[in-house]
């Protein structure tokens, strides 16, 4: 038998309504009080009919004087409703037949809506009914209303939610002192506020969320975020995991057989990293760097400090070609010390890769690269004591959370995750407080600026005679395929059409192609073969977004431009400028072009630094994209905003560190009265 929503049995509250309260989360009589209003209405002053200006909400009141279901153009309700100044259409295109009554003639109503002028006359679509005897007093205040779902009405949220105002306690849960510094009302003084603002309160703060009521509600909200996460981070320092003390053997022999320096960014990130290694808990690090800034070396050095007391490291990467990059680059930094690295991929042949994974079980070899294979069977790395998850973010937290499942001796292998995708700091301070973080803040000498160029898509000619030209003097130059999120099927059929104009256009020169439904080794085949020069011309569609190394490419073409994340273009871009050659991205973009590809286009253009990019990317576009799969494991914030309320999330974390510290109690009672019982979905 399913179970019955927690909500049945509340007083009135039958399994139906208790079903859709549950959609909305609302599982408990605290969940209500939390239960926060979208916006507001201003139902305290009537409009004469006649005076509602079209596009304007607007309430007005009158008597209904016609109502039918009309058939044409479709079948909807329409009705009339009559004041002294005039007479106004009222039509649902979907109605219920409590509606149909609602609305009989003769009866009184007020309606609330936005005026439109209709295919019969001034109209209200849809508007907000309440029945009224004639003389009835207006409220005093705005009226809140509230997110909901189909067939839970206001006026029932309302209720409920004054029943749990009355009866739920409002206990302050903050130090008395932390709101006043911060000039915040109470718990009860702000809820209260909010389900029921006063007569006197400013409808502007109100609705765009800064009255003070809806900062200490934003402010306890980011606290509890900040709560849980420490409480998460906190969790996993109590897990037992193998000290790997940092002996410097191999990572000195390294270090000194490197064709280059360390950076000052990288030489920091790399002895942070060793300390953590050296600790009996696991480390969490998310190395953080802009493409280029050379995250490969340090992980290197981490991995070697594994090897160096008798352990295993292991290195994942979302995509085969990258994970073959990684590990041509990390075979090749490790032969001279005599260090094998297995790669483990699905286009390793099925002997060749039991032969490795033989060598891997039996401690015969320490190291290994691969993809998500390498996480499939539980006994490959018997010694693993550090796992490496490059472009974390592409990873969901199921992977990711097997990847840890593995550490030798029944401890958990420290975990060292690399993004390339700069998160701004709010974010990183909201989503990523329970990692230690380190950046690469410095890209290694000797790389020349990109220059980017904006071009219409009607200067294609003009783009596919500088790649000739180009690659004429021995440069390649990579094509970047549109993205078409709609069709996968579409994008590939762009892809080779693309192709096969280029290879047309381009005599003379070689062009490849690679996209994502190629067999692992045809795409490793022609990634190695650009690789090596041997290719002029690399089209591609994004599989090539991240990591791809190959320093001769300087020019990089990437078509409707328009339609790609600016995270997306800030990795592709970061695909040139790799050597010392003069690098240039071209962006082509699709006329005409909307207000918010306008403005991406130009920050791409206008910036090279990642962070300043992803700060924009933040502003027009919301917290989605750079949290992705994360999200699944985290409390979202349903009222702070990131941007709007960044002054808040500082407060909200010193905050944190202090209830922690002294009052655990609160700080308790806190996550209960904001998550209840979901904080165990946090853990991941
Ligand atoms: P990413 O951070 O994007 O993963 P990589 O690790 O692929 O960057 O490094 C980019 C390139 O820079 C590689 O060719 C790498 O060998 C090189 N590199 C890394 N560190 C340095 C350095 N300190 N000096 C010069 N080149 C470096
Ligand atoms: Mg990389």
């Amino acid at each position: 038998m399913p179970q019955s929503p927690p909500a049945a049995g509340w007083p009135g509250v039958g399994p139906q309504l208790a079903g859709r309260l549950a959609k909305l989360d609302i599982r408990r009589p605290e969940d209500l009080v939390l239960h926060l209003p979208l916006r507001y209405e201003d139902e305290t002053r009537l409009t004469a009919i006649a005076a509602a200006r079209p596009g304007f909400p607007a309430q007005v009141e009158g008597e209904v004087v016609a109502c039918e279901v009309v058939l044409r153009p479709r079948r909807q309700l329409v009705a009339r409703v009559q004041d002294d100044s005039g007479i106004l259409v009222a039509r649902w295109l979907n109605f219920y037949p409590s509606q149909q009554k609602q609305m009989a003639v003769g009866q009184r109503v007020r309606l609330f809506g936005e005026v439109r002028g209709g295919f019969f006359g001034d109209e209200m679509v849809h508007p907000r009914v309440r029945p009224v005897a004639a003389g009835e007093g207006l409220p005093q205040a705005l009226t809140p209303v509230y997110p909901t779902t189909a067939g839970l009405g206001q006026a029932t949220l309302r209720k409920l939610i004054d029943r749990a105002l009355a009866t739920v306690r409002l206990d302050e849960l903050l130090p008395a002192d932390a709101c006043a510094v911060l000039g915040l009302p109470g718990f009860a003084e702000a809820v209260r506020a909010l389900h029921h603002p006063a007569p006197d309160a400013d409808p502007a703060a109100l609705e765009c969320r800064e009255h003070p009521a809806w900062r200490r509600i934003k402010l306890e909200e980011l606290l509890v975020q900040q709560l849980s996460l420490r409480r998460a981070y906190n969790a996993r320092r109590a897990r037992g995991a193998v000290a790997l003390a940092a002996r410097g053997q191999l990572t000195a022999a390294l270090r000194a057989q490197l064709p280059f320096r360390l950076t000052g960014a990288q030489a920091r990130a790399a002895a942070e990293i060793a300390a953590d290694l050296a600790a009996s808990h696991p480390m969490q690090r998310l190395l953080q760097g802009d493409v280029g800034s050379g995250k490969t070396i340090v992980a290197a050095l981490a991995m070697l400090q594994a090897v160096e007391n008798g352990y295993q490291a292991a290195l994942m990467a979302p995509t085969e070609i990258l994970a073959e990059q990684h590990w041509r680059k990390l075979a090749g930094w490790l032969a001279p010390l005599g260090l094998e690295v297995a790669w483990l991929s699905g286009s390793r042949r099925k002997r060749e890769r039991e032969a490795e994974l033989e060598r891997l079980r039996s401690g015969e070899l320490q190291l290994a690269v691969g993809t998500h294979a390498l996480i499939e069977d539980p006994v490959t790395l018997p010694r693993l004591a550090l796992a490496v998850v490059d472009e974390q973010h592409r990873f969901g937290v199921r992977q990711r959370l097997a990847l840890r499942e593995k550490g030798a001796d029944g401890l958990r292998p420290h975990m060292l995750m690399m993004s390339a995708t700069p998160i701004p700091r709010t974010l990183a301070m909201t989503h990523y407080a329970d990692l230690d973080v380190s950046v690469l803040d410095e890209l290694p000498p000797g790389r020349t600026p990109i220059l980017t160029k904006l071009v219409s898509d009607g200067r294609r000619e003009e783009v596919i005679a500088r790649v000739h030209a180009a690659c004429r003097t021995g440069r390649q130059a990579y094509w970047v395929c549109p993205l078409i999120e709609e069709s996968e099927a579409l994008q590939l059929q762009t892809a080779v059409e693309t192709f096969e104009a280029l290879s047309a256009a381009l005599s003379g020169l070689r062009v490849g192609l690679v996209h994502g439904r190629l067999k692992a080794d045809e795409k490793s085949a022609t990634m190695a073969a650009f690789a090596a020069g041997e290719l002029d011309v690399l089209v591609a569609t994004t599989v090539i977004e991240v990591g791809v190394d190959v320093p001769n490419a300087s020019l990089m073409v990437i078509e409707h431009a328009e339609r790609f994340g600016l995270a997306q273009l800030h990795q592709l871009r970061g695909r040139v400028g790799r050597g010392s050659a003069e690098s240039v991205c071209i962006l082509i973009y699709a006329q005409p072009l909307s207000q918010t590809g306008r403005e991406r286009l130009k920050v791409i253009y206008e910036n090279t630094d990642g962070f300043v990019i992803a700060r924009e990317d933040l502003r027009i576009r919301g917290p989605g994209e750079f949290v992705g799969a994360r999200q699944s494991g985290l409390p979202l914030l349903r009222y702070a905003d990131l941007e709007a309320d960044a002054a808040l999330i500082e407060p909200a974390r010193a905050l944190a560190e202090r209830l922690l510290a002294e009052s655990p109690v609160l700080a308790e009672r806190l996550l209960a009265r904001w998550l209840g019982g979901r904080e165990a979905l946090l853990r991941a």
